[in-house]
């Protein structure tokens, strides 16, 4: 069986990746799975561990650090998350087209030690309506949003380094287009 392929989707906070990822994942032509992060940050009202996040202690992170397990990692706003490496292999053995969705510095690294990641960033239709979509999901305090905004400024600088660059204008079709470029790549691959 042909490995599953390994999709990367990064993007600013609060630019819509989870909404869209939901989107993707209900078509199972597209045989994908999500991969289920690391993270040390607290846990926000609705999220469960181990379906949004593992939640984890620093001192976890630091030893799945020490220990390889992670596929890539990064600090961000505070807070360390990673992909755990093992779950990631196990299911592109067995031919799911896995789904990362993580912040640049992380892609960088993934992009590093597999090349043919397919890799994809989402942009907002403006920053506007960046800041009104994060402050519009009320779950962070004002220090946590400027911090937020801050970043997704940095990290729209770096979308160069990405294959795909979508404008997450229309959530159908940014989830339309994704998908087709998902099923070229399946059949590049098969
Ligand atoms: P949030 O706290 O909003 O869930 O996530 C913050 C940022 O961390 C988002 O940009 C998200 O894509 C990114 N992120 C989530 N999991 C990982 C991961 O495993 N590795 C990296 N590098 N970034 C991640």
């Amino acid at each position: 069986m042909k490995k599953g392929l390994l999709i990367v989707l990064s993007g600013p906070s609060g630019v819509g990746k989870g909404t869209i990822l939901k989107e993707l994942m209900k078509d199972e032509s597209l045989k994908l799975s999500y991969s289920v992060s690391m993270t040390t940050r607290d846990k926000r009202e609705g999220e469960i561990d181990g379906v949004n996040y593992h939640f984890v202690s620093k001192d976890r992170f630091l030893e799945a650090i020490d220990n390889d397990e992670l596929l890539e990692y990064a600090e961000f706003v505070g807070n360390y998350y990673g992909t755990p490496l093992d779950e990631v292999v196990k299911l592109r053995e067995k031919g799911r087209n896995v789904v990362l969705e993580i912040e640049v510095q992380g892609c960088k690294q993934v992009q590093e030690k597999i090349n043919e990641a397919l890799t994809i960033f989402l942009v907002p239709p403006s920053m506007e309506e960046l800041e009104n979509r994060i402050r519009g999901r009320k779950t962070e305090p004002e220090e946590i949003i400027q911090e937020r905004l801050a970043k997704a400024e940095r990290e729209m600088k770096m979308m160069d380094q990405y294959k795909y660059v979508i404008c997450n204008d229309d959530i159908d079709l940014a989830v339309e287009i994704i998908s087709v470029i998902i099923k070229r790549y399946m059949e590049k691959n098969s």
